[in-house]
């Protein structure tokens, strides 16, 4: 078995030209979301499809999600399984979507175009979530192409729709095929990281974002007391939630980045159109990250007794609704996803991986909720949606030699 992961590290090593033709590949292929003006990421899974028959990979599974916005009618899903001495499986997880360019005088290069400099790839996708993707196809070539059975089964999951909310995405296959995984295999998502690769994000903040409309009197803004001004009552508003929420939700935790729960009010939208009219009417939202031991509930309640103090001082009106809400989620200490992925990276990269919780929210919050002990890690610069969005060769090989290391040797799970 020794024998045979050194073999597989060391072919990986010599891949270097490989992951530029993946990559290169892959970033002429944009795979953009209907909600971001796309076909979808049709052509980019024929493509994925193709290279992982053609290294030989039968079990191919396609969980298809139907969106009528695209031309194929389908977002694509793949599941690829390679199957090893056990039946538990590492899981592998990478999305196909990216996002678009944005401002095209801020590249360098064209974005759909590959373009090398030393180790370095630049194109819209090559890090997020390319680089996953070409470290998952590089391990499972690299395995076929040796005729190696490694210890654990793998499982490579190539999903649509991470970008604009997985519903057509892992949504949809824990949905309609929740039977592929069990408790007891292992789940990582190569899709945030450090530039070291020390950090391995184990936990994610609740999310409760709310929309706040205050109803008032509108008038002419040189007779004010004749009405009841929406505008200021909202500002009053969003620096009450600023206010009053951080001093009654104040604990840390120091797992996470930053440690303590947030409340920000950000978006506004357009009351009158011209400077001399009173607004009768103000909205705007709040995005609240709550650590897992703060409660959704208790926030509401607490914005809801805000709200009433500033309708009292201002005679106005105000709703509160929640527009998205989703659970806190994380996984033990103790887990062996962690166990595995720390020995693999101080195997790999010779550093001491720490664990973190993020305010973010990445398609392991979906694992997690249904039990599966996700973790999420990779080797990455930090450039993701950013023009001249680059990633690392040596970086992407180092993956896949860290997945190695755990497909190779289960004596750590
Ligand atoms: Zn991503």
């Amino acid at each position: 078995m020794h024998k045979d992961m050194d073999a597989l590290l060391r072919g990986l090593a010599g891949r270097e030209d490989r992951v530029v033709a993946l990559q290169s590949a892959l970033t002429a292929c944009p795979a953009l979301g209907p909600d971001n003006g796309g076909d979808g990421e049709e052509a980019k899974a024929a493509l994925i499809t193709q290279w992982l028959e053609a290294c030989g990979i039968t079990d191919i599974l396609r969980v298809d999600a139907p969106d009528s916005r695209v031309s194929s009618g389908q977002r694509p899903n793949l599941v690829a399984r390679i199957p090893g001495r056990k039946k538990r499986t590492l899981w592998l997880f990478g999305h196909m979507d990216v996002v678009p360019p944005g401002d095209l005088s801020a590249w360098v290069s064209d974005p759909w175009q590959v373009r090398r400099e030393g180790d370095l790839l630049y194109g819209r996708g090559v890090e997020d979530n390319q680089q996953a993707v070409t470290s998952m196809l590089l391990l499972a070539e690299e395995l076929r192409q040796r005729g190696v059975t490694p210890e654990l089964s793998l499982g490579l999951v190539f999903m649509a729709d991470e970008e604009t909310g997985s519903a057509y995405g892992l949504e949809h296959i824990l949905k309609t095929a929740p039977e592929l995984f069990s408790a007891d295999d292992l789940y990582i998502v190569p899709d945030s990281g450090s530039r070291r690769g020390d950090v391995i994000e184990v936990a994610e903040k609740g999310q409760l974002w709310l929309k706040v409309r205050t109803t008032g009197v509108q008038c002419h803004a040189s007779t004010p007391h004749k009405g009841r001004n929406a505008f200021l009552a909202g500002a009053d508003m969003a620096l009450a939630c600023h206010n009053g929420l951080r001093s009654a939700f104040g604990d840390t935790n120091t797992l996470f980045s930053p440690p303590t729960s947030t409340f920000v009010p950000g978006k506004h939208e357009g009351n009158v159109p011209n400077i001399n009219t009173v607004p009768g009417s103000d909205v705007f939202y709040v995005d609240c990250r709550l650590l897992p031991q703060v409660d959704p509930e208790a926030v509401l309640d607490k914005v809801r007794a805000l709200a009433a103090e500033v309708e009292q001082n201002h005679g106005v009106q105000i709703a509160i609704s929640v527009v998205q809400r989703q659970a806190a989620s994380y996984i033990a200490g103790t887990s062996p996803v962690i166990t595995a992925l720390s020995a693999a990276i101080a195997r790999v990269y010779g550093i001491e991986a720490r664990t973190l919780g993020i305010g973010g929210a990445t398609v392991a919050a979906q694992l997690r909720q249904r039990g599966l002990a996700a973790a999420v890690w990779s080797c990455l610069a930090g450039t993701c949606h950013q023009p001249n969005e680059s990633s690392s060769i040596t970086a992407t090989i180092k993956d896949a030699q860290v997945f190695t290391h755990i497909l190779m040797n289960p004596a750590h799970v």
